[in-house]
């Protein structure tokens, strides 16, 4: 019998029964509950977009999320319509909402009253930001405004008593002096308040992995949530990648090679490069994820059902949360 020869001049059998190996996956059950969900909207531009906007949300309400999120524009340009957004999520839905709000081209009073608002169309959950440029460009704080997340979250616990969530960086902020000042800088924003972090989003478990080993070391006891991008659209998520400093892994570019004609193959390769992402998180021990869902809800439904979420209302089966 022939044996085929590895580039390393080991039999294929050989090489199978010595190399490492993965136990399965696991699926939902005594020992891996459902995890707890979030997922993140941007506020739309146009009454097309809205109408996708709500779409989404209806599709993945019944999920019951922890809470959903609805990102404010570079330089708070979405002041208006990321209030209408959550405030339409308050008064329509059975969901929580979280409002993002920044720190850019704005003065100290003028983000306490955007917050006052929140509180009063009774929202209780910040995600607290400092925000980028907008069109890009050196940052430079407003000179009566809020330098940076950190003193932005204890301003906001100044102007009422919200649950406030703040960014992380597993392959480190673009702008940080180094990887350790930016997790010097996680702990100062949630020692001034904030009690959770969710990170932008990256492509390999181990680096997320990693990023929570040197949390810990750092002193850092908040929940870390994995934000996590579904990619549909290959080409997007290196745009994406390459403004946050994501490093966007070979095989990735692989998975997805030859696709673009093909929609429905890029389909079924999207929601297994995602569903292999997240299990291999939650057979790490994560049990929490946000997904950033860029206002489609069909990747990250199908992605919540294989980690086990299945609709609260649904008889016989209990809600993820
Ligand atoms: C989950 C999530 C949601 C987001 N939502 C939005 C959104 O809705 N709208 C939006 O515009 N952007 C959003 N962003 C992007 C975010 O605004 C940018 O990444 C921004 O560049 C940094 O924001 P931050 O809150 O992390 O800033 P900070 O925590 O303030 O840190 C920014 C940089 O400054 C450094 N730094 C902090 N303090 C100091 C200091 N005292 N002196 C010197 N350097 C310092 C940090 O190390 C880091 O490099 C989001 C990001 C994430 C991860």
């Amino acid at each position: 019998m022939n044996h085929p020869r590895s580039p390393e001049g080991l039999p294929a059998l050989q090489r199978w029964l010595t190399s490492a190996r993965f136990s399965a996956l696991p699926a939902r059950g005594a020992s891996h509950p459902a995890p707890l969900l979030s997922f993140e909207f941007f506020p739309p531009r146009t009454e097309a977009l809205e109408a996708q906007l709500w779409h989404c949300i209806r599709r993945l309400e019944p999920l019951a999320p922890r809470f959903v999120s609805v990102t404010y524009g570079a330089g708070g340009s979405t002041q208006a319509r990321t209030h209408a957004t959550v405030s339409r999520i308050v008064s329509d839905t059975t969901l929580t909402p979280a409002a993002h709000l920044t720190c850019v081209g704005a003065t100290r009073a003028e983000v306490d009253a955007v917050a006052r608002g929140y509180w009063e169309a009774g929202v209780r959950h910040i995600v607290a930001l400092r925000g980028d440029v907008p069109g890009g460009g050196a940052y430079v704080p407003h000179p009566d405004g809020y330098a940076y997340a950190a003193d932005l979250v204890a301003g906001l616990r100044r102007v009422a008593d919200f649950e406030i969530s703040v960014a992380a960086y597993p392959e480190t902020h673009v702008a940080a002096l180094s990887p350790g000042a930016d997790l010097d800088n996680l702990k100062r924003k949630l020692d001034a308040g904030a009690t959770r972090a969710i990170t932008t989003f990256f492509f390999e478990t181990e680096t997320f992995l990693r990023f929570l080993d040197r949390a810990l070391a750092a002193g850092i006891t908040a929940p870390i949530v994995p934000g996590i991008l579904p990619v549909s659209n290959f080409a997007q998520a290196v745009r994406m990648s390459e403004m946050n400093g994501t490093s966007v892994p070979d095989w990735l570019g692989h998975m997805f090679e030859g696709t673009d004609e093909d929609p429905e193959i890029r389909r079924m390769v999207a929601a297994i490069v995602a569903a292999e992402q997240v299990r291999l998180l939650q057979a790490n021990g994560i049990d929490e994820f946000h997904f950033y869902t860029l206002n489609r809800a069909e990747l990250t439904y199908a992605i919540a059902h294989i980690l086990g979420v299945r609709p609260a209302h649904r008889p016989g089966a209990a809600a993820a949360g």
